[in-house]
Order: C-alpha cells, then structure tokens, then sequence
C-alpha cells in the first residue's frame, strides 16, 4: 500500500510544508473528527432537533420549530456569522465578504455591497465568529432557518440587531454537548453515530512504528473520551497510547500553563486538564519531533503553530468528496477554459470591429465635402457590414458569457448549492483553503490514510507557483491541453 503518488488521490495526503516523519518521535491526535469520525447527516440532524428542543422547553420558541426539517448541504466549514445583520458570509482569503445569505435569502452583488463595501472582515470583532469545526455546521442552518421564520412571521424584527437569536442559539447548542444530551443518545446507539473504521487499529501501529509515541489531547471528558475509545479500539485501546489528556481546554493548552490532574501514572499517563510543556516532558519528546494530528483549524493547527515547534497533519473530513465532485465537474472545467478563450477572442475582434467602423464614420464626416459618391456608397457598404458583424460578435459574447455563467454556476452548486467549494471562492481561495494552507503542514481525509504511505515518508512540498510561472508557455501540459480544447 505504500508509495504516495500511487495512492488513490482522495486518500493522499498533502503537503503545505516538507514533513520527515523520520524525525518524528511523538504523534498526538485530537479525538472528535480525528480519531472518531461522525456520520452525517445522523449526528448533524440530532444536534439540530435537540437544540430546537431546548429553544422551545427553556426558551419559550414557537411550538412550529419541532416540525423543522434538517436540511444537509447548507453549510460549510469557514463561513462567518455576521450575528447584527444575522447573516451568514463566505470570505475569499483577503477577509472581504464574496457572498451573503439573510436566512436563505441570497444577497444580489448591490446589497453585498452596500452593507460590506470594501472593507476586510475584521475576525477578532464580537459581531463576527467562524465556523471552525463540523459540529458547528447544525447551529448554522439553525441560525439561518431562525433567522428565516422570525422575518417572515414578525417582519419588524428584521431592522434590528439579531444578537438575541445568536445567543440563544448558541446556548441550545451548546447546552445539548454540555449536559450529556448528545452523548446520552450517542452512547445508546454508537454504531448510528460514530463511523467504526476497521482501519484505525492498524493506523496507530502504522504510526506507531520506529518506537514513536503516541499521545490523545481531547477537550471532551475522560468518561466520553473513554467510551468513545472504547467503541473504536476496544477495552484495551489504552495499549495503543502512551498519554491520553482529557478536557485539555484547548486552545489554551497550548499557551497557558496549567497545572495536570493526574488519573493514571503507570502504563499510560492519564490527566485531566494541563499544558503542552508538563507533555512533553512526560513523553520526553520536544518541538519538531511531535507531529499532532487534528481537524480545527483554530484549536488544533493555528495554536499548535503559534505556540510551539510541533508539526502538523490536518485532517479535512470534506476532503473525500470534495476530490470526488472535483473529478465529476472536470469536464466541466476544461469547457469553461474553453469558454474563457472563445470570450478574449470574441472581445478582441469586437473591438477591432468597433474601431475600424468609428474610423469609416469618422473619415466620411471629416472627408464628406471631399468624396466621390461612389466613394461614399463604398464606404457606407463598408459601414453596413462592418455594423452587421458587429451585431453578430454582440449576440456571440452574449451566447458565451451566458454560457460560462452557467457552467460556473453549475460547478459551483455542484460543491454545495448555497455557498460552492470548501477551498475556494470564485477564482481565489476562500477563508478556509487559505487557513488549510497557511496551518497545516500537511493536510488529508482521514488518519487512516497513513497506511498508504511509509512509517519514515518524506512528505514534499509541491513546487510553489507563481502567476508568471502558471503562463502555458512554461507548463507544456496545459499548452496541449488548450490545443486539444480548441481542436474539438
Ligand atoms: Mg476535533
């Protein structure tokens, strides 16, 4: 199985940063959407009903909101909620806000502008948060369905701030993982909610070999964390690991300097609580040489990154599908290049036309006293078809530019159809792509994917493009593939 470029492309891994896993020593893993993977849309419905549950039990919320349905392929990692406006944005990488939605109402290009100009998203403002993890993606179809019903039933709230709706929403959310609802019904019926992946018991030996370490840091609970680990790896899943740290407060595990509860010393450390400093010096493996595998982008790849030495795998559950529909719309995109090429030219001989035929018009004005009428009838036929092949180049453009709306449409909707690809945003990366890119040293779909490769692979860097080196006289396969595109 090993050997990367042989791998099937939705379970390689990438490479943002060179990674020798020769010299790693430790290898930590984050439990949620890491080692545990969750079904969806099974675990995103639940957290949705419940929380609406609490909304109307706690909160007094209209009665109607538990006949709500669950709509899956709303939301995507990497948007941002703008909870004044009570509108959900997807950002390209410069923070400026490239799509808008007010409940499931689409802002047109004007109404964008005229509330976010030009101006970068300001992330560390209260008015705005990020949804970081797949266990946020629930609470923001919440947020918009919320936001659609108190509009349509009570239109006068719709001038005012929407931080109330914010607040309560993110209270049932997080009420339901606080107070054992969701793990109540998760521990009932495991099998419905956790993705058992036969592989992970091979993985972690995969990754275990060359006498490397291995280590969990998990904020949820050491009764969760043991049940889950339980339902994955069996009751001996302790062999597996060298330290295990429940409700580590990450981020904060990483920058502060708190104090382990110790729970288990022997075999395996077990603690509660503390920070990245008493680890290592536990695991007596330092910086570079642990490599910690996570899917937040925020607590796991970002803080790891900013705190300390450790490098990174992230593991994008997405990933899978995305490359999936990548290869399905493939087509697609070698017509839309195509396109792109049909539009220059047609613009370019639209403005030759254009020019040529001022000139004509010109030259007859200023020349009119001058010219023969049989030179003025020559140039007047000359006018008459220049303006004909002008109309038709007109009604060609209109043709292309309606034919590359839809295809872009098309592929766009065929990521997700409100808010299009996870990684990126018309032409440029969106937040979250740029986020994967800048944090992750490397990034895949899942753990397990590392059996695919070698214990001591050397994980490259691809070669770094600029906009000059992308130009298809330097990239000879994309010379021939235009040639082929404008051969058919
Ligand atoms: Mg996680």
């Amino acid at each position: 199985m090993e050997n990367g470029t042989k791998t099937p492309i939705e379970k390689r891994i990438f490479t943002n940063r060179n990674l020798k896993l020769k010299t790693i020593k430790a290898v930590g893993f984050d439990l949620d959407y890491t080692l545990a993977n969750y079904r969806s849309p099974e675990i995103e419905k639940l957290t949705f009903v419940k929380a609406l549950e609490k909304l109307v039990s706690q909160k007094h919320y209209p009665k109607k909101l538990l006949d709500f349905e669950y709509e899956e392929n709303f939301a995507i990692r990497g948007l941002i909620f703008d909870i004044k406006h009570g509108n959900i944005l997807k950002t390209n990488k410069f923070r400026y806000v490239k799509r808008v939605y007010h409940g499931f109402h689409k802002y047109s290009k004007k109404e964008r502008k005229q509330l976010y100009t030009n101006k970068k998203l300001d992330l560390s403002s209260e008015d705005y948060r990020a949804v970081d993890t797949l266990f946020e993606i629930p609470e923001t179809y919440i947020f918009a369905k919320l936001i659609d019903f108190f509009d349509k039933s009570s239109p006068k709230s719709q001038s005012s701030s929407y931080k109330w709706l914010y607040d309560d929403i993110r209270w049932a959310v997080d009420l339901v993982h606080r107070d054992g609802t969701l793990k109540t019904i998760i521990r009932q019926n495991p099998e419905k909610y956790i993705v058992k992946n036969e592989l992970l018991p091979m993985a972690l030996n995969h990754f275990r070999k060359n006498g490397r370490k291995l280590f969990i840091v998990t904020n949820s609970g050491f009764k969760y964390t043991t049940f889950v680990l339980e339902f994955l790896l069996g009751e001996n899943f302790r062999d597996y690991f060298d330290a295990i740290i429940y409700s580590s407060s990450k981020p904060n595990f990483f920058t502060h300097k708190d104090p382990f509860k110790i729970i288990e010393e022997d075999r395996c450390f077990e603690a509660e609580k503390g920070n990245i400093y008493l680890l290592e010096n536990k695991l007596g493996v330092h910086g570079d040489s642990i490599l910690y595998v996570g899917d937040h982008i925020y607590g796991d790849m970002l803080k790891t990154k900013q705190a300390s030495a450790w490098r990174t795998m992230m593991i994008i559950p997405e990933l899978d599908e995305h490359i999936m529909i990548k290869q399905k719309v493939k087509e697609d995109f070698k017509k839309l290049i195509k396109l792109f090429d049909i539009k220059n030219n047609t613009n370019r001989k639209l403005e030759n036309t254009i020019e040529e035929l001022n000139k004509l018009i010109r030259e007859k004005e200023d020349e009119f006293e001058n010219l023969s009428i049989e030179n003025i009838k020559q140039i007047d036929s000359k006018i008459q078809k220049l303006t004909m092949s002008q109309n038709k180049l007109n009604l060609k453009l209109t043709e292309v530019l309606t034919n590359i709306r839809s295809l872009e449409e098309n592929i766009d909707k065929s990521y997700n159809p409100y808010f299009g690809d996870l990684f990126k945003e018309q032409n440029e990366l969106s937040l979250f792509g740029d986020q994967v890119l800048d944090f992750a040293c490397t990034y895949t779909s899942d753990l397990t994917n590392i059996l695919y490769y070698s214990p001591t692979e050397y994980f490259h860097t691809p070669v770094q493009l600029m906009p000059h080196d992308k130009e298809p006289e330097f990239l000879d396969i994309e010379i021939s593939e235009i040639n082929e595109i404008n051969e058919t």
